[in-house]
């Protein structure tokens, strides 16, 4: 049977699985192992030179693992993904895979606080430097990029302001530079492909949408296979000079035969053997079940989010929505650029009440879940100035966007009647 889907809804349920080879099982097994045998020395040897491509440790690899990054990578048009065990994982292999001690990367100031703490704290400890710029001048990564730069990083549609990042423009920014764009595209799956837009690397907490049902954290890389990581060698001497760590290879020389695939080869093969962010099997396999029902749940996601943006946008209660599909100007230039097929679950809403009503609002949901997580099949709410961004200051609230009355909804798929009756029995009261 052919694996050349093309359709996200189908490659979702059948890239690379289609039966299983021994017992014919129809859903993808979990493959609870550590281990796997080897025929004999000299397949061993092969495995371990990379002349042949093939289970040796589930620390790096795994056929459970293998065929979520499979479909991960086709879903995105991709070559090649890597499944590690939390977005958080993930950003920072992203980053590691192409800095030293030393270099510098640019990043947008509107990402995930965890993001941002990592980039700014931890990898500062590690002598990274990274270069926060703001994404509404694309020409500022360009003035913060020297010849230490090594990556540009950004989030296609980040909370609290939903202001979609502009793909294209940076990523060409990075081309004149030689310099490849990063995109947590965690919150827009399915709705933006950052790949069609330039960006050279993708990559997710699975932990959100593609897991869906808010029971298993994980993470994922994808690689474009798009940039020439040989042709600017000097800024990428991870990928282009020999690694001591294996019989000095080159990685983008040793993948020669397998396919343009030196990024994501090396953070398997060097950053999960060394600092192993591996993903479980089973968490593996419940980030599948997610992921093939991905695309209908973010048709329903975004249907809904639509409905709710409209009908707060009517209430007395509130004096700001923010919802790309209620924005205008720029700002829905760049929504109706970038998302295709609906405008994300996440929606900002103020409520002229300030703190004391955002509390009292969040307080009489009954139906929506309070909790600090986006990107589950149900409703969740927080109110951010009193905990997710209260140890900041209110000026620092204020840049991040969030005011006091200031609440993130995610909007979940249940019926739109009942998510309209649960805000709109917390309004009367906040
Ligand atoms: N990126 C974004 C946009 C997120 O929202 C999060 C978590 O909230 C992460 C990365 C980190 O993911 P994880 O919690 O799976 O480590």
């Amino acid at each position: 049977m052919s694996e050349e889907y093309t359709n996200p809804a189908t490659i979702v349920l059948h890239t690379g699985h289609h039966g299983d080879e021994t017992t014919g099982a129809v859903a993808v097994p979990i493959y609870q192992t550590t281990s796997y045998q080897f025929k004999n020395t000299e397949h061993a040897e092969n495995l371990f030179a990379l002349k042949e491509l093939g289970n040796i440790y589930t620390r790096i690899m795994n056929p459970t693992q293998d065929i979520l990054e499979k479909r991960i990578a086709a879903m995105e048009g991709g070559v090649a993904a890597l499944a590690v065990s939390s977005g958080q994982s993930a950003s920072m292999y992203s980053v590691m895979n192409l800095c030293r001690a030393g270099d510098n990367f640019v990043c947008s100031t509107n990402i995930y606080g965890g993001t941002w703490n990592l980039f700014a704290n931890t990898l500062k400890d590690f002598g990274v430097e990274c270069r926060f710029v703001d994404p509404a001048s694309p020409s500022s990564f360009a003035e913060a990029t020297d010849d230490k730069t090594r990556c540009y990083y950004a989030e296609t549609l980040p909370n609290p302001k939903l202001e979609v990042f502009p793909i294209r423009e940076v990523s060409d920014i990075g081309k004149s530079f030689g310099i490849p764009l990063i995109v947590d595209n965690t919150a827009a799956p399915i709705i933006c492909r950052p790949f069609d837009h330039g960006a050279a690397i993708v990559m997710y907490s699975t932990t959100k949408y593609i897991g869906g049902h808010g029971t298993s954290i994980g993470g994922a890389l994808v690689d474009s296979g798009n940039f020439d990581w040989e042709s600017h060698g000097d800024r990428f001497p991870s990928l282009n000079q020999p690694d001591p760590s294996y019989h000095g290879a080159i990685w983008t020389e040793a993948v020669k035969p397998l396919g343009p695939i030196a990024y994501i080869l090396r953070a398997r093969v060097i950053l999960l053997r060394d600092v192993g962010a591996a993903t479980t099997p089973s968490n593996a396999f419940n980030t599948i079940q997610g992921l093939e029902t991905l695309p209908l749940r973010m048709r329903e996601h975004c249907k809904n989010a639509i409905m709710v943006a409209e009908y707060l946008s009517k209430h007395d209660k509130i004096s700001n929505v923010i919802h790309p599909s209620v924005q205008v100007g720029n700002s829905k230039k760049l929504a109706d650029t970038y998302l295709k097929g609906g405008f994300g679950a996440m929606i900002g809403c103020e409520l002229k009440g300030g703190m004391e009503s955002g509390k009292n609002f969040i307080d009489a949901l009954k139906m929506f879940f309070h909790v600090a997580n986006i990107g589950d099949t149900r409703s969740l709410a927080i109110h951010p100035a009193s905990t997710t961004h209260s140890q900041l200051s209110t000026e620092e609230q204020l840049q991040s966007g969030v005011t006091e009355g200031y609440i993130r909804l995610c909007i979940g798929i249940e019926h739109i009647d009942d998510i309209i009756a649960d805000l709109d029995q917390a309004l009367a009261l906040a």
